[in-house]
């Protein structure tokens, strides 16, 4: 496998990996932790770093507040110049950035060329966020009051992503944000600092964003997660992850000192339904990808496959032969799909929802024994709604096929959780499999596609405990900005002195 080094090319690599991004500044976190960012495919030490405290979240919160003034008052042209600046820094980039997402997040060649479309895509969106802001003239029923919505970003705006799409997941809230006008500050997660963060500080510095106004925090989430979200400074938390830590996070921005928006982009448990008149062919290609991208570490990716009796049997023989092909091993090869699972704690997860498949009589079909954190695919055919690998999500190249004896089943069983984010369903009808898709209860459907969709402009998000709020396009904006209602009276007032003279709404004197 070729080294970050290798890959960088012409015009120098990016150094300081080992450093924070605080008010500007590459310096050491000042907390006594340190953290070992390991290379999940072969182990290397790629990165040693030590953890932000209390004081380094204050210098980081304090410095994007003050520059923010500064940055919301820049003309909109400037503010989309830095983005679109950005843009061509990733191009520019591209090498070292794609070698960073396959060493450090275990991404397969294929998933961080895609990882890194998404990202410069982002930032391209984001470069017409600045355009986007509108207010508003109300009508009043007040005689010469004037009454307008002015449309003002929040100010700061704290940031927490997960570690399988580190810089498109932190990048997706970050670029829109900082374009609307706000500072930001930054946590990533601890199996993706440079990735999920210190990267992405090093490509918008290059661009010229204003020093101050993003920030890098890097730190363990149970150490300093509580004091990043009751930061009194930050006006919303943006925050990816899973479900029990969002609901933590909601709880604590609702009791903070100075509360807080959250937006929630968390777990999910996509179901994938074949009707009995699909195309099944087109639906076991679709599911390959549906399945196996990223070794199944997507919030959006299929956790169960719902196939149609009449279908069923064909389905599970020729998804099996299919996998049998797919390759396993080293990330940066073109051609592999399944490379390593990100660490040890989720492999362990993995192999508990396989024993438990196991030993509730799910049918295996095809499976094997790690390599390293290389985890073969899995195929488990005859599960049911309510085992262990249907039930939660299972964030790894294991694949549960569900039989459902009609359309009405295939949808209670495709309902039947409690995470509500991506879904799909194939059928040879469009407007029935449409119908259908209505009747998911998740934020996004795709009909005769797979569930892994994510669109720069789309409106990006889940229902039930799969999160609150949407990214992407006005979404984004909508998140980062808010509204402030301001009245002018251009003439004196008058105001009624008695109900007798009360004729429409009270004010209207
Ligand atoms: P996680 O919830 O464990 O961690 C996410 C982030 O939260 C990390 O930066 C972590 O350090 C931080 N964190 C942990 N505890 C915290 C606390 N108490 N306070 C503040 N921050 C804290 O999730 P993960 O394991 O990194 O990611 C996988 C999960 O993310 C899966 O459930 C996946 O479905 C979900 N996810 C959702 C989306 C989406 O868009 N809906 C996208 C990707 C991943």
């Amino acid at each position: 496998m070729a080294t970050v080094q290798q890959e960088a090319g012409r015009g120098g690599r990016y150094g300081d990996f080992d450093k924070q991004w605080i008010a500007g500044q590459w310096r050491s976190g000042r907390g006594t932790g340190r953290l070992i960012d390991r290379n999940p495919y072969n182990g290397d030490v790629l990165v040693e770093l030590a953890h932000a405290d209390q004081r380094d979240l204050d210098e980081a919160h304090g410095a994007a507040a003050s520059v923010q003034k500064e940055w919301s008052a820049r003309l909109p042209s400037e503010r989309s110049a830095v983005m679109q600046k950005a843009a061509r820094v990733m191009e520019a980039r591209h090498g070292e950035i794609v070698a960073w997402l396959i060493a450090e997040a275990g991404s397969t060649r294929l998933k961080a060329e895609l990882e890194w479309a998404a990202v410069h895509a982002v930032m391209l969106e984001a470069a017409f966020v600045p355009y986007r802001i509108e207010g508003r003239i109300l009508p009043s029923d007040v005689t010469g009051k004037e009454c307008r919505v002015y449309r003002q970003p929040v100010g700061v705006v704290g940031v927490i992503s997960p570690w399988n799409w580190p810089l498109q997941l932190s990048n997706r809230s970050v670029a829109p944000a900082l374009a609307a006008g706000n500072g930001v500050v930054l946590k990533p997660a601890s199996d993706t600092p440079v990735t999920g963060g210190l990267l992405l500080a090093k490509i918008f510095d290059e661009a010229g964003l204003p020093p101050g106004l993003l920030n890098v925090v890097v730190g363990s989430g149970s150490e300093i997660g509580d004091a990043f979200v009751c930061h009194p400074a930050s006006r919303v938390i943006s925050f990816t992850g899973s479900t029990p830590v969002g609901r933590g996070i909601a709880r604590l921005a609702a009791d903070a000192p100075i509360m807080k928006r959250v937006d929630l982009e968390l777990g999910g448990n996509s179901p994938f339904v074949v009707l009995d008149d699909a195309d099944l062919e087109q639906a076991v290609d679709a599911a390959l990808f549906g399945k196996f991208l990223h070794q199944g570490q997507i919030c959006m990716i299929t956790n169960r496959f719902i196939v149609d009796r009449k279908l069923y049997e064909p389905f599970v023989e020729a998804f099996t032969e299919r996998v049998r092909g797919l390759k396993h091993g080293d990330p940066s090869d073109a051609d592999t799909m399944i490379g390593p699972i990100v660490n040890e704690k989720q492999l362990k997860g993995l192999r508990e929802r396989i024993d438990e498949a196991r030993s509730s009589g799910a049918r295996q079909t095809i499976g094997g024994d790690p390599e390293g954190l290389v985890l073969p695919p899995h195929v488990f055919a005859d599960v049911t709604n309510d085992m262990l690998i249907a039930r939660e999500e299972i964030f790894g190249p294991v694949a549960p096929i569900i039989p459902a004896a009609n359309e009405d089943e295939a949808l209670s069983l495709a309902n039947g959780t409690s995470f509500g984010l991506s879904s799909s369903v194939f059928g040879g009808d469009v407007e029935r499999a449409t119908r259908f898709a209505l009747r998911m209860e998740a934020g996004m459907a795709h009909v005769n596609d797979q569930p892994v969709n994510d669109l720069a402009n789309n409106p990006f998000g889940g229902d039930k405990n799969s999160g609150i709020g949407r990214f992407g396009g006005d979404w984004a904006v909508d998140a980062f900005t808010t509204d402030k209602w301001l009245t002018v009276q251009h003439e004196p007032r008058k105001y009624p002195a008695s109900a007798d003279v009360l004729k429409g709404p009270w004010a209207s004197g």
